[in-house]
């Protein structure tokens, strides 16, 4: 058997719903269409926390949108994705 594909261990993480942010204090990705804001060859998904919309996948780390809080194009909440 050859080496395990990558993608085949995905680790699924939902994102804590936050309050709207103050203007300034963190960098805002409203995500406009209904596909994933971010699609990487990494093993880490992240879903909305509210209706578990797929908004990033493919991640290496979850750590790779610290500081960010993003949209949902589904059902608006506001996501972060500090852990
Ligand atoms: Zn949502």
């Amino acid at each position: 058997m050859g080496a395990p594909l990558p993608g085949e261990v995905m680790v699924d993480i939902a994102l804590s719903v936050v309050p709207e942010p103050e203007e300034g204090t963190a960098s805002i990705i409203a995500i406009e269409n209904l596909v994933p804001a971010f699609v990487g060859k990494g093993e880490v998904n992240l879903n909305c926390g509210e209706c578990g919309f797929r908004v990033a996948e493919g991640l290496e780390q979850a750590s790779q949108l610290q500081s960010l809080v993003l949209i949902c194009p589904r059902c608006k909440s506001h996501l972060a994705s500090r852990l």
